[in-house]
């Protein structure tokens, strides 16, 4: 209570220092009437909006910043004039409130300033909400912190799925969906077939011409296999030069069919070397899934016997079990 001369002269001084406080703290603060017009607008504002207070002050939020949506920002507030409660958003809803640039250095990467804002009421001697105070606090380095975060994140998982050599997916990966597969099956009962292949007299590629022709025979063999496929088949590295696709919704007729497109395509290729074009040939075993197969393990072996039976048979072919 303000009752002396003493106690007026003390009164002014703290909001004095509160003013100084509002206007020079590191946090935006603008006080809106039920109209959501601008009653208060602090330095922080000014500063990164480029807009004095003589500009803005009792003039509408949204002719100031059209930008902002009215519809959103009244649903957002609206329950704060009413309810009396404070209203969140955070930087992972919506990366800011107010389009202000960002100070950091460009290699920074962020466009604008990240914002978490709260909105609270302002309640007047009567008890009532007629005026709001919105906060707005600059979150950038720790928005853009976790971004990186994220973004390494899933390049990490990016990497552990993806084979190095041929950029298929290599066992792990490709042995996780095949399980994938086996349980949709086991419940849809939806045809889907799997193919096992192999490239016959690989290691006298090796011993002929040495490893790195060998990797580039490899790595011929899964561009041949890349181009044959649909966006459902999923393909990955098995061993060295083995490799496995999941035909998803395919039987053994049309597994069949896949076989022989891709070994007559791998036929006709050839890896030029230093001194002579390296020709190969791949062997294909295919296995449909059917109620027979009790596991993901049972499924592979029964290719692996299919392929074993073209090497058996003069390699160059396929063949489903
Ligand atoms: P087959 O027709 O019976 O398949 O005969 P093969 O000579 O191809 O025999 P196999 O499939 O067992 O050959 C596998 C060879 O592949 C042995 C290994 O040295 C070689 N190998 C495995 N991984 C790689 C690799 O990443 N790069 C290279 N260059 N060679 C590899
Ligand atoms: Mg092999
Ligand atoms: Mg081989």
């Amino acid at each position: 209570m303000v009752e002396t001369t003493d106690d007026l002269s003390h009164f002014l001084k703290d909001v004095h220092w509160l003013l100084d406080i509002l206007q020079n703290i590191d946090i935006g603060l603008v006080v809106l009437d039920a109209n959501y017009n601008v009653a208060l607008w602090n330095q922080f504002m000014q500063n990164h909006s480029g807009k004095a207070p003589e500009h803005v002050l009792g003039n509408s939020l949204f002719g100031i910043f059209p930008e902002l949506s009215e519809d959103w920002f009244r649903r957002k507030a609206e329950p704060v004039f009413v309810l009396h409660s404070a209203a969140f958003t955070t930087w992972e809803q919506r990366p800011y409130l107010f389009r202000f640039p960002h100070y950091r250095p460009i290699t920074g990467g962020a466009s604008h300033m990240y914002q978490n804002t709260t909105i609270i009421p302002l309640i007047n001697t009567h008890g009532e909400v007629e005026h709001v105070c919105l906060i707005v606090y600059d979150v950038t380095d720790s928005a853009m912190n976790k971004l990186a975060q994220i973004e390494a994140n899933n390049r990490l998982k990016g990497v552990s799925r993806i084979d190095h050599l041929t950029k298929l997916f290599n066992r792990g990966y490709w042995e996780h969906c095949l399980t994938q597969e086996y349980k949709r099956f086991d419940r849809y009962h939806i045809p889907c077939s799997l193919v096992l292949f192999d490239i016959d007299h690989f290691k006298v590629v090796n011993d002929t011409y040495g490893h790195t022709v060998g990797d580039d025979v490899i790595r011929c063999v899964s561009d041949c296999l890349r181009a044959q496929l649909r966006e459902t088949d999923i393909a990955g590295r098995y061993g060295g030069e083995e490799f496995g696709v999941i035909l998803t919704n395919t039987d053994t007729a049309g597994a069949l069919e896949f076989a022989e497109r891709l070994r007559k395509a791998v036929e006709d290729e050839a890896v030029a070397t230093a001194t002579s074009d390296v020709k190969i040939t791949i062997s294909l075993g295919v296995k449909q899934l059917d109620s027979a197969v009790d596991s993901t393990q049972n499924w592979l072996e029964c290719a692996d016997k299919a392929l074993y039976y073209c090497k058996e048979h003069g390699r160059n072919c396929s063949h489903a079990e």
